[in-house]
């Protein structure tokens, strides 16, 4: 599933070739993955200005001319491309958008369909699933913000995967992450001091910055509006590494589900502080019988 890096890289691509293109015939395939001004797609975008095109956690923004905006979520297998009109359309392209003067075109494909577009106006009426609320965007966290979010009882995993405390980290960067500062997925969050907060929130955006710089990881579906891979997949150092060795340590990495989704860490870089005395304590009853 494509996140922070890869949509940043996304946008940043999409950016020159858009910022002051005009829209012209939009082609609609799949009306249910269009959410958001319920008047028809194609008659609302038509002439209209991309001024801006940005992220926000792991969503593309199109800011449009009239104050629309045009908003695209990947989901777990989505794409956009940008392409000659020409060219011959993929299965499971759902939207095809054409730019005004030019033989090109935006595409959004979605084989699984867990990706959308919203089209936000300034009517109330909304149709479809709602964008959620969001939390603030890691590369912008100080740290005192950030301690105040790690004022929770929950794992640090999952209080990194939840998008309404932190937008844009998925599996991939909160593991690597996670690996970097050397903490455990299952850290409960209010017991990390402010050392270990500081090095966390310093490993969190060297990651992102350093994937942003390799265009993002391409595990399967990922690919650049250009249709290229992201290259940061040969950087990863536990994500989809279960059984092979630790870069740092040697180490087999481990593989445990948390909150539903599979956690690859390091047994030996990330130990529990809770587990370092379990295993003290097992060690000394050992030693007894
Ligand atoms: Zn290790």
């Amino acid at each position: 599933m494509p996140e922070l890096p890869e949509v940043e890289t996304i946008a940043r691509q999409l950016a020159p070739e858009l910022t002051n293109a005009v829209l012209s015939r939009v082609l609609v395939s799949r009306d249910d993955i269009i959410h958001g001004d319920p008047r028809p797609l194609p008659g609302l975008l038509r002439g209209r200005r991309v001024d801006r095109v940005h992220r926000r956690a792991k969503r593309i923004v199109m800011d449009l001319s009239g104050g629309a905006q045009l908003v695209f979520h990947l989901g777990m297998t989505g794409t956009l491309t940008m392409t000659r009109v020409r060219a011959a359309v993929d299965n499971h392209t759902h939207l095809r958008i054409r730019i005004r003067g030019t033989d090109r075109e935006l595409r959004f494909r979605d084989p699984r369909r867990f990706g959308g577009v919203w089209c936000l106006t300034d009517q109330p009426k909304y149709v479809g699933q709602k964008l959620g609320p969001l939390g603030p965007e890691p590369l912008e966290l100080r740290i005192k913000q950030f301690k105040a979010i790690l004022r929770r009882s929950r794992p640090i995993k999952p209080l990194l995967l939840d998008q309404t405390v932190v937008a844009g980290l998925g599996n991939i960067y909160s593991d690597e992450s996670l690996h970097a500062a050397g903490v455990h997925p299952l850290t409960r969050a209010d017991s990390l001091d402010g050392d270990a907060a500081s090095r966390l929130l310093r490993c969190i955006k060297s990651t992102l910055r350093r994937a942003i710089r390799f265009s993002g990881t391409t595990m399967m579906d990922y690919r650049t509006p250009s249709g290229a891979k992201g290259s940061f997949r040969r950087f990863l150092r536990v994500y989809g590494r279960e059984g092979e060795p630790c870069r740092r340590c040697r180490a087999s990495i481990e593989r445990i589900v948390v909150a539903g989704r599979s956690s690859f860490f390091c047994p030996q870089c990330q130990r529990r502080t809770r587990e370092r005395g379990k295993v003290r304590r097992c060690e000394r009853e050992k030693m007894r019988t």
